[in-house]
């Protein structure tokens, strides 16, 4: 399977990406609200109940299914 994101690469920290949504830094995102996560966003490329799946906007890498990035949108 294709490696995780590593919260500390560029990407991720310009996305405020973390494995786990209880750790949005929400003073810097605010717009963050639960129970917005990765496995419930719109470029989450798994089913909801995966614990990991790739993610449209990292490409080539998987992110976790409780994760959060500032990018979150929710499925339609
Ligand atoms: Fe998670 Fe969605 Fe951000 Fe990808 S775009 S890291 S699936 S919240």
């Amino acid at each position: 399977p294709a490696p995780m994101v590593d919260e500390k690469e560029p990407q991720a920290v310009a996305l405020g990406y973390v494995h786990d949504a209880k750790r949005v830094d929400k003073a810097k995102f605010p717009k963050y609200a639960p129970p917005q996560r990765c496995a419930i966003c719109q470029f989450y490329q798994g089913a909801a109940t995966l614990p990991t799946a790739p993610c449209t906007l990292f490409a080539g890498k998987r992110v976790a299914g409780p994760g959060w990035c500032s990018a979150y949108v929710p499925k339609a």
